[in-house]
Formats: structure tokens, C-alpha cells, sequence
């Protein structure tokens, strides 16, 4: 393969700045554009070595820098890479870089540098996969599995379920050949079993992923509520500074403001809302159908009530609007005297939490309330989890095939129609591996990486 070099680094200043080259050719682009101090030449530098020195283009010199040689197949790539690590401005990097595609190497392609550790065997789709995972995980839980992931927990999974799968279809190859032999592999009673358990073991995988898609994607959340019930002032306090308008005049907000907020691990994608009330003003009137659009669109609605006051007709219309949704109740003001008939909305919703917005308190009821509406436990990501749709896709097809040869052996089907489906399987698994994969799924799998990586 060509010689490929980028700067692996943010395009951003910084302390350090690294320009990452790999192929065949990499170590000699290397040894032209950098002249080391303390060894007598870069060709003769072991793999896992360093080497001070100036990173020069032709007679002109760049920086100082430092050297890293890896040798070929004991580097990321599985190629022989060297890394120049330099001082970390926009400008020297790059003109490093120059220094070097000018000397043999090409500019590499988005995710191209993993993409070659992928076709060259040291990792599998899925490590590839976790690679991005973990430059995206913005919580411990996503960094916790993107781990998991990268030291190839679902390879490991999806290798042994694979090996498991073609015993058996040897076992029923066999049998269709000697059909008068006994094999027991191929007694329906042993298959069942064998195949309960590998279908355990691979719906392990994606048991959590509906759940992991919103620790990673975020909840679409909408607060709601009649005018002056402390929206506003509950939304300020969630994100942590003030973008919402708060005042004691009804209908301040108008438009719906909207803020990315963050409780523990969980991510919501929150909106405050025009108050829903009965109103003759015409601009209002628009704030509030946006307002009730929002809702119904959003995955979450946080309903809040003014514990001060009892409920009113608007309480009473937004509850009936919201209680089947998944909605939970908030009771606001709690530092002032309750006057509010709480049963009647603990009847109503399945959640209700009670706090003072003003007084910044029950962001952890609120947070522990979205946890039970959305199933979200402490040791969530405590066993590796699919992290994408391709995953989850290959993954839950296997399952089901798995499922279609359990069904065709209960209905005393002949064991060719499960080989069929067990053979699907198999196919399943290694395109979840990348093992048989067209070139399309892997561009389209790395084309989500950033130049460098
Ligand atoms: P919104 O119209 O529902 O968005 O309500 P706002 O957030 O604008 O609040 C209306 C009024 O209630 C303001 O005067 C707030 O200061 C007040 N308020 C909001 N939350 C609390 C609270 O927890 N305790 C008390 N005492 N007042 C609050």
C-alpha cells in the first residue's frame, strides 16, 4: 500500500502537534525530512524508538522535534509508521506535512490511518468501530463501552458464536452425507440447547442498546407548563446559566429556547416552552401551538405545576394533554407553602418529582426519575454494548435466524432447513466482524472518521 501521512492532531494550537506517516515507504520519507541528534540515521532506528532531532524541507529547517519509529507489524497501521511530534502550531505542522508529501507520501483520506489496521488485520470492523467511539464518547458510560468495544469484546463474542455456528453446520453436513450415522451434535435436543445459548450470548450484545442510543444520542425533552409555573427558571437551572427569560408576567416565553443539558450520564436535548394556557393574543397563540407541536415530538416531557397554587383549568388541560406520554411531573416551589392537590397528579403521571427551580434543587430526583422512565441503570454499560446501527443490525439478525432454526427444529422441520438458516448466521456474524463485507459498508464505516485517525 502508498505511503500516507496527515497531522493526527486538532486542527486547533496546542503544547504538541503530530504528524503521523504510514507504509511501506514511511520510514524513508521520514529519514528526508528529519535529521536526528542522538542516532546516526533514522533507517537504522528500531521499532518502539525515539529520536531527537530537526524536521527540515531540504535545506530548510522547521522545528525541533522528537521521532517515534514503529516497525512493521507491531504498529497501529500493522505498517511501518513514524510519528513526528512537533510544536503545536497550525502553521509548523503543516508545513511538516508538506515537507513530507513532497518527499513520498500521499495525503492520507479520513479515518484512512484505522482503516489500514483494519485491512491489515490487526483489528477487527468493530475495534475500528470503537476507535471513533471513543474520540466521540462525551460520558463514562460511552467511553466505558467504546473500551470494552476497542479491546474487542464483541469480536471476541461474535468469533466464538461464529465457531460454535460452524461446528454445527459441519455436524449437519456430516449428517446429510452419512445420514445413517450418529451424530450427536445434530440431536435436536443437543442443537436446541447449543443454540440457546449462543443466542444468549449474542442478544447480550444488543439487550441495552435502546437504551445505550440515548445515553449517546441524548433524550429530546420539552418542559411544558401553564405561564409563571417556573419553566423558565426550571430550564435555567438545568443548563446552568440564564437563556430563558424569567419574569412574573405571564407569557414571557414566547418562542421555544432550546439548550443541550447534561445530568450525570444522561444527556437531554432539553426545550422551554411558550406557557400552555387559553389566550386571545394572536402571537402568543403561535408561541403556544409551537409550544404543543415541541411536546409531542420530543421523547420526554417534563410537566411542571406550581406547588404554591392550586391546580388550575390550564393545569388541569395540560394533564389530560401529557399524562399518557412519557411524561413526568414536576412540582415546583417547594420552599414556598403547598397548596397544590399533588395526589391528583401523582394519579396522573407515572413520575413526579418536587423541587425548588429557584432554590436549584432536584436535579438528581429529576435525573433518577428519567433513569426509571427510560430503564437506564447504574451498571448500564457494565458488559459490552453494540455502539451503531450496523452493529445492532448484524447482531439482531443473527438472533433471528438463530430464533428460525430453534422454530424449525420445534416444528420437527428436516435439519437442512435449519443449516439454511444457521448458515445466514454465520454470514451475519462476519459482516459484523468485517470478515466478508463489501467495500461499500467499509467506506461508508470509515468515512465517518477524521482526517489522521
Ligand atoms: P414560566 O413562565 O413558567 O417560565 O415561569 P418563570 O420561570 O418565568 O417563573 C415565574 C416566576 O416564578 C418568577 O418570578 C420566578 O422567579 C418564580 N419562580 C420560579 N421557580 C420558583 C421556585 O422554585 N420558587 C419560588 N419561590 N419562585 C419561583
Amino acid at each position: 500500500m502508498s505511503t500516507i501521512a496527515a497531522v493526527s492532531t486538532p486542527n486547533a494550537p496546542g503544547g504538541i502537534a503530530v504528524i503521523r506517516i504510514s507504509g511501506e515507504g514511511a520510514i524513508e520519507t521520514a529519514e528526508k525530512i528529519f535529521r536526528p541528534f542522538n542516532v546516526k540515521s533514522v533507517s537504522e532506528m528500531p521499532g518502539y524508538t525515539c529520536a531527537y532531532g530537526i524536521a527540515h524541507d531540504d535545506d530548510e529547517r522547521i522545528d525541533d522535534c522528537i521521532l517515534t519509529i514503529f516497525r512493521s507489524p507491531h504498529s497501529f497501521t500493522g505498517e511501518d509508521v513514524a510519528e513526528i511530534s512537533c510544536h503545536g502550531g497550525l502553521y509548523v505542522s503543516r508545513k511538516i506535512l508538506r515537507a513530507a508529501l513532497k518527499n513520498g507520501a500521499e495525503n492520507a483520506e479520513a479515518g484512512e490511518f484505522t482503516k489500514r489496521a483494519f485491512l491489515n488485520g490487526k483489528i477487527d470492523l468493530t475495534q475500528a468501530e470503537a476507535v471513533m467511539d471513543i474520540i466521540s464518547a462525551k460520558s463514562e458510560a460511552e467511553l466505558n463501552n467504546a473500551e470494552f468495544l476497542r479491546e474487542g469484546a464483541i469480536f471476541r463474542t461474535a468469533e466464538k458464536c461464529s465457531g460454535r455456528l460452524l461446528y454445527l453446520l459441519s455436524g449437519i453436513a456430516a449428517w446429510t452425507d452419512y445420514p445413517d450415522e450418529d451424530i450427536p451434535e445434530v440431536e435436536p435436543d443437543n442443537l436446541r440447547e447449543e443454540l440457546y445459548e449462543i443466542r444468549s450470548e449474542l442478544y447480550s450484545l444488543i439487550r441495552n442498546y435502546d437504551s445505550g442510543r440515548i445515553i449517546r444520542e441524548g433524550i429530546s425533552a420539552a418542559i411544558v407548563g401553564r405561564p409563571n409555573v417556573g419553566k423558565s427558571t426550571l430550564f435555567n437551572c438545568l443548563s446552568g446559566f440564564e437563556r430563558s427569560i424569567v419574569t412574573d408576567i405571564a407569557g414571557t416565553t414566547r418562542d421555544a429556547v432550546e439548550e443541550t443539558v447534561r445530568l450525570g450520564d444522561i444527556v437531554l436535548r432539553l426545550t422551554d416552552t411558550a406557557g400552555i394556557h387559553e389566550t386571545e393574543d394572536i402571537i402568543e397563540g403561535k408561541g403556544i401551538d409551537i409550544a404543543e407541536k415541541i411536546a409531542q415530538n420530543s421523547e420526554l416531557i417534563i410537566a411542571v405545576f406550581d406547588g404554591n397554587c392550586p391546580l388550575t383549568e390550564d393545569d388541569f388541560d395540560l394533564i389530560n394533554k401529557f399524562k399518557n406520554k412519557n411524561s413526568i411531573a414536576v412540582i415546583n416551589k417547594t420552599d414556598l407553602e403547598q397548596t397544590i392537590d399533588s395526589e391528583y397528579i401523582n394519579n396522573n403521571f407515572i413520575q413526579t418529582v418536587y423541587l425548588s427551580a429557584k432554590d436549584n434543587s432536584g436535579s438528581d430526583e429529576l435525573k433518577a426519575a428519567i433513569e426509571k422512565i427510560f430503564n437506564i441503570s447504574p451498571d448500564f454499560f457494565a458488559s459490552a454494548t453494540a455502539s451503531n446501527e450496523r452493529q445492532r443490525s448484524c447482531i439482531s439478525r443473527a438472533v433471528q435466524n438463530i430464533d428460525s432454526a430453534i422454530s424449525a427444529l420445534d416444528n420437527g422441520e428436516f435439519l437442512d432447513a435449519v443449516n439454511v438458516v444457521l448458515d445466514e448466521a454465520e454470514q451475519n456474524l462476519l459482516e459484523l466482524t468485517g470478515k466478508k463485507i463489501t467495500e461499500s459498508v467499509v467506506d461508508e464505516v470509515f468515512s465517518h472518521f477524521c482526517v489522521g485517525k
